[in-house]
């Protein structure tokens, strides 16, 4: 990990959560005090984004969504924009994740109106990628990714506007995980491929890895090389488990 490039320990709720979960931020925060060098984030569902943008607020601790519609307003019943997502205290947002490319059918084309959405409101835009178990066993894994980034990602991006996060579909919420030679050489593979199309600034370019990160192997994966950090699922909604992770970085 280049010591230019601070990591990221984000955790992506999903739909999980209700108001009373605001505990398990305040003791995410708590535990989060005792950490350095690492930025910290929690995504929870969009019912809960302003409470815990309140309870965050002036802390280390960010707060993003986890999707977005790509207009800024509009007749889009039930959809939330970039712009509200802002508003209600998020600083990024999680776009094209792999439960959103097959529940909802996203494709490239949709992810990267939704990246854009990211950018024209202020949002950090946390980009997933990743291919599935037969795509992998296949052999074809790297030309899914190189597929993924080129029609996701939209032009002009800079290293401060994006973060990728490489997440193997077969490895998210399975226990299961690529080796750490995949996972170094499909990180080198996202970089070199990021800074042939946005330019060398693209070796400050956030890339986490995501898929069964938990605290016994978090070590071991945040020293991967070209990992920068971590896109947690489900041991992100324990803060103990959620800060032993982050503290692969103490
Ligand atoms: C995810 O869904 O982004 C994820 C990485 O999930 P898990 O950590 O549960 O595998």
């Amino acid at each position: 990990m280049s010591a230019r490039r601070r990591p990221l320990v984000a955790g992506n709720w999903k739909m999980n959560g209700l108001r009373a979960s605001g505990r398990e931020l305040e003791a995410i925060m708590v535990g989060a005090g005792e950490l350095s060098g690492v930025d910290l984030m929690v995504c929870p569902p969009a019912t809960l984004i302003a409470q815990f943008a309140g309870l965050a607020g002036g802390t280390p601790l960010a707060i993003g969504a986890q999707d977005c519609h790509p207009e800024p307003a509009g007749a889009f019943t039930g959809d939330i924009s970039a712009e509200m997502l802002r508003d209600a205290g998020a600083t990024a947002v999680i776009v094209g994740h792999s439960e959103r490319r097959t529940c909802h059918k996203e494709t490239n084309a949709d992810v990267r109106a939704k990246a854009l959405a990211a950018r024209r409101a202020g949002l950090l835009a946390i980009v997933c990628v990743g291919e599935t178990r037969a795509e992998r066993e296949g052999g074809s894994a790297r030309d899914v990714v190189r597929s993924q980034l080129d029609g996701s990602l939209p032009d002009g991006l800079t290293a401060h506007s994006v973060v990728v996060a490489y997440e193997p579909v077969w490895a998210i919420g399975t226990g299961l995980t690529p080796t750490t030679n995949d996972i170094a050489a499909m990180h080198g593979f996202i970089r070199q491929r990021l800074a042939s199309r946005f330019g060398d600034t693209m070796q400050a370019v956030r890339i986490l890895y995501g898929g069964s990160v938990k605290p016994s192997n978090a070590k071991e994966l945040m020293s991967v090389a070209d990992v920068d950090g971590a896109l947690v699922g489900g041991a992100s909604l324990k803060a103990q488990e959620f800060l032993a992770i982050a503290g692969a970085y103490r």
